[in-house]
């Protein structure tokens, strides 16, 4: 029988040092009990492409009806190619620094049927922002899919994974209440 996905993917983020638990402090300024660093997966393609496999058996189930994979660069549009290799679609990239923009490499017609690829979620600030260029472009955004995400969006979400650590409003955070040292400073998950 085959083992659910995110059971593969919490291995796999173990197994390459991914995961790394403590009290954090992003640089977003909320607090958490850990983060994970996905650069340990990024900078093996052979593993991502695996990961990138995982999501797009997930994509392929939940938005049968998608025409365009999107990623903002640099690990985000790596990945969406990657997704849409294995699903035979086409990709653009969404340039996110500034005004977001596409990526002259392809700018696509209105009308496709668009899932936003992404890593790893955190406040979800970054993915509204391209679910709203990608509304303003004429695409019909059928969901976002990431590895994991802390944050709830406006559109349909699909992950591999359950976030793997909580998430805290800074000044009600129960670490720094207990008097836990932060372990883990300016991260951007
Ligand atoms: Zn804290």
């Amino acid at each position: 029988m085959l083992r659910p996905v995110s059971h593969h993917l919490q291995e796999l983020l173990h197994h390459h040092g991914a995961l790394r638990p403590g009290h954090t402090v992003f640089r977003s300024g909320g607090h958490s009990d850990g983060w994970i660093e996905k650069g340990s997966v990024m900078r093996h393609p052979r593993v991502l492409e695996e990961v990138a496999r995982w999501q797009a058996a997930q994509v392929r189930e939940a938005f049968p009806a998608v025409t365009l994979l999107v990623g903002a660069p640099a690990c985000g549009a790596v990945l969406a190619t990657l997704v849409a290799r294995e699903l035979d679609v086409p990709v653009a990239y969404v340039l996110t620094d500034g005004d977001l923009r596409w990526h002259r490499m392809h700018e696509p017609e209105a009308g496709y049927g668009v899932v936003y690829i992404d890593d790893l979620i955190c406040t979800g600030e970054g993915s509204r922002l391209v679910v709203d260029f990608l509304r303003t472009q004429g695409q019909e955004v059928l969901g976002v899919s990431a590895w994991v995400s802390r944050a709830a969006l406006p559109v349909p979400l699909v992950t591999l994974l359950p976030a793997s650590f909580e998430t805290y409003v800074a000044a009600i955070c129960p670490l720094c209440r207990e008097g836990e040292a932060v372990q883990h400073v300016d991260v951007r998950e």
